[in-house]
């Protein structure tokens, strides 16, 4: 039985912001950094090499997309990408907006704060971002 939380889309549907051919746009659950969205394929491939050439350079967009959706809602100072799948072995990528604001800017994101996304705080995004 698979027990990869990616692969059931409904366990992220309440964070979903929009829905690509071949991955799914999340908010993530952390909005320590406003705007920090997941890329989530909808295959379930480990690793980046393992994927199809046409899909890679759709998701490949859908990054370059979100980001800019990201750039265009809070005008972050930089927008860091990081692919890891250490703890979730399912192909997905982090998006984080960094702010000049952030006391460790210079460091890389921590993706380990508490959630702090509420119900009201989704719906504001989705349609910042929408
Ligand atoms: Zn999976």
């Amino acid at each position: 039985m698979n027990t990869c939380p990616f692969c059931d889309a409904k366990n992220f549907t309440a964070q979903l912001i929009h829905e690509f051919e071949h991955a799914y746009w999340v908010a993530a659950h952390n909005q320590y950094y406003q705007g920090y969205c997941l890329l989530i394929a909808k295959q379930h491939l480990r690793e980046w090499h393992e994927v199809p050439e046409n899909i890679a350079l759709a998701l490949h967009n859908n990054l370059r997309q979100v980001a800019s959706k990201i750039h265009e809602a809070f005008a972050p100072h930089k927008i860091n990408l990081a692919s890891f799948g250490n703890a979730v072995e399912h192909l997905h990528w982090h998006i984080v907006p960094r702010y000049l604001s952030d006391p460790d800017h210079l460091q890389a994101p921590n993706l380990t704060m508490p959630a702090s996304l509420t119900p009201e705080m989704f719906e504001q995004l989705k349609q910042q971002l929408g």
